[in-house]
This record gives structure tokens, C-alpha cells and sequence, in this order.
């Protein structure tokens, strides 16, 4: 396919897939932080539910479980804002690189994936209808796990690096 020059993604041409490449961490980056930023959504849904519907003569926040469940929620949800952030600044260092991307992008949507589940949970059947957000959100959040490479192949990304130190190499 002829390309003009000046629609060429750099100075070189047939560089394209190696440009692509390595803006790879840069795409997970961005997914991580759409994580973090569903859960947090997802989160506050669950937490105005839960005080305003009422089920055995209790707001359903006056349940234990809703408490532990939204305490450990809102836990895990920290953990994974500290986490991007701190991917967020080598990526301002320009030293974001392909293992701390892929780490980020993994633990962050799987855990995106469980809050969201388990906010929809306190829903109970409207979780499952679409006029409420928290079940909009569910299939966008399922897919974060597969795309920009799936969940899988980060670890296997992250797993190459084992290779790098000296006790986990092959003995000739
Ligand atoms: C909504 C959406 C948007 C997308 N946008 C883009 C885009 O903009 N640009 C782009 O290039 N691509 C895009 N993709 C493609 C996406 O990156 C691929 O779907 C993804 O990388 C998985 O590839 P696959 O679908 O071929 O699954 P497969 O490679 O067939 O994988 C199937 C399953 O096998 C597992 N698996 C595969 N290989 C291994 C292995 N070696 N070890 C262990 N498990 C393994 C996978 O983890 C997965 O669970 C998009 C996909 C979707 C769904």
C-alpha cells in the first residue's frame, strides 16, 4: 500500500510494527489506569446502593458482610491506585519497560474485575440489567483482560525476566 510521507509513523519506513511495539508498556499503562478508574467507579455505585435500598428491614449496609466486602473493596482499589501511580511516574522517567507494564496491566485488571464483581453483587438482580452502570461497566472490565496483550501473556512477560539473574540460569 503506497503511504504518503507525511502519514509515516517515523522517519523510517518498514519500522511500523517496531514502532508499535514499543509503545506497547505505554498501551498497558493506560489500561491499568482505566482500571483503577472503573473500580473506583464502581465502587462509589455500590456504596450510594447500598445505604439507600432496604431488604429484612436494613439498609443493606447495616449488613456485616456489605461492610467487610466494601472495607476489603476499597482496600484493594487503594493498593491498585498506589501501584499505577508509581508505574505512571517511571513512565514520566521515560523508564517504564515491558515487565513493569505488564504487571501493572495484569494485577490491576484482574483486580478490576473483582471489584466490579463484587460491587454488582450488592445489586442482587438490578446488577444484571442495564440501566444500572455497575452492569454496563462488567462487559467493558472483562475484556481489559484480554486485550493489549491477554493477562496471560504479561505473565509470561513478566516471567522471562526470572532468566535475568544468575541462580535461575541452566548450568551448562
Ligand atoms: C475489544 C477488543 C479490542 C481490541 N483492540 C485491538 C487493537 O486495537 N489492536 C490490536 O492489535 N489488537 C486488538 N485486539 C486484539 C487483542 O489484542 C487480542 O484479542 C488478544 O491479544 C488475544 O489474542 P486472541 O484473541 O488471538 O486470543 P488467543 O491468542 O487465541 O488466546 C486465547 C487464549 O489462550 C491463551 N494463550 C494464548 N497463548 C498462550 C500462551 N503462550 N500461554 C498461555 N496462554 C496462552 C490466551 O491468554 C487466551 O486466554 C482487541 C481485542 C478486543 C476483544
Amino acid at each position: 500500500m503506497k503511504v504518503p510521507a507525511d502519514s509515516l509513523s517515523g522517519p523510517e519506513t518498514g519500522q511500523g510494527p517496531i514502532r508499535l511495539m514499543q509503545k506497547l508498556p505505554q498501551e498497558r499503562l493506560n489500561t491499568a489506569a482505566q482500571g483503577v478508574a472503573i473500580m473506583e467507579k464502581n465502587r462509589h455505585h455500590a456504596i450510594k446502593y447500598v445505604k439507600e435500598r432496604r431488604a429484612f428491614g436494613k439498609r443493606i449496609i447495616d449488613f456485616q458482610n456489605t461492610r467487610f466486602e466494601l472495607a476489603e473493596c476499597k482496600t484493594v482499589a487503594r493498593i491498585a491506585k498506589t501501584f499505577t501511580y508509581d508505574f505512571a511516574k517511571r513512565h514520566l522517567q521515560g523508564a517504564l519497560d515491558t515487565v513493569n507494564a505488564s504487571m501493572a496491566k495484569y494485577w490491576v485488571t484482574d483486580m478490576e474485575c473483582q471489584i466490579n464483581d463484587r460491587c454488582l453483587q450488592f445489586f442482587g438482580g438490578y446488577g444484571f440489567m442495564n440501566e444500572y452502570p455497575v452492569a454496563r461497566h462488567w462487559c467493558p472490565s472483562r475484556v481489559q483482560r484480554i486485550y493489549g496483550g491477554t493477562n496471560e501473556i504479561m505473565k509470561m512477560m513478566i516471567a522471562r525476566s526470572l532468566w535475568k539473574f544468575k541462580a535461575f540460569r541452566r548450568q551448562p
